[in-house]
């Protein structure tokens, strides 16, 4: 306990970050009273800013303070291929890694009957509206390679055939620059079972 319950309340604060423990919240309140004020006071006006201000793109889900995102918007991206991801982070990782030019759609999170997390909180009745429009010719299943993250896929891709739609789903395997003898079994087996024609 310090001499300030509000120093305390603010280090308990910033344990909701990930990743972020006791040690490390005290850390960065100490940080910002003795030595960052000035970016103390821009970072709590751009949080307040943010959380006030972002909401999801109506079409896709992601993060944007706009009704519809710009990818959404940009009559450069492709409307027939269509990118199913589980957060909007994963719109940007791809966007930054990939050059798909298509559109997304995020879940914002994955199947998880455990945790209540079924089609209907995933909007996929709106991911449904959207094959009904009949513009989607492919899917790319995004989903993370975890059992949650496979379930999901299986079932958006068994919603997709009922409208002709093609699917794919990413690839998971080895790693770029990595070496057999250090990937864990299942990787490697889902690497070897997925393996593909060389050309
Ligand atoms: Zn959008």
């Amino acid at each position: 306990m310090s001499q300030s319950p509000l120093l305390d309340e603010l280090i308990e604060a910033f344990t909701c970050l990930p990743g972020v423990g006791p040690k490390s919240a005290q850390r960065m309140a100490y940080h910002i009273l003795e030595r960052e004020r000035e970016g103390g006071r821009l970072l709590a006006a751009r949080l307040q800013q943010a959380i006030e201000q972002i909401g999801h793109c109506q079409r896709c889900r992601t993060l944007t303070e706009q009704d519809i995102c710009g990818i959404c918007l940009s009559p450069k991206r492709d409307g027939h291929v269509l990118c199913v991801v589980e957060t909007p982070v994963d719109v940007n990782v791809l966007e930054q890694a990939t050059d798909f030019q298509g559109l997304y759609y995020v879940l914002m999170g994955k199947l998880s009957p455990l945790d209540g997390i079924g089609p209907r909180e995933l909007g996929l009745d709106k991911l449904k509206a959207r094959f009904a429009e009949g513009e989607i010719k492919e899917l790319i299943l995004a989903t993370n390679p975890t059992v949650e993250g496979e379930a999901t896929a299986y079932y958006i891709s068994e919603m997709a055939r009922e409208w002709g739609i093609a699917v794919t789903r990413i690839a998971h395997g080895v790693p770029l620059g990595g070496e057999l003898e250090y990937i864990d079994g299942g990787t490697l087996l889902h690497a070897f079972s997925e393996r593909k024609p060389l050309v």
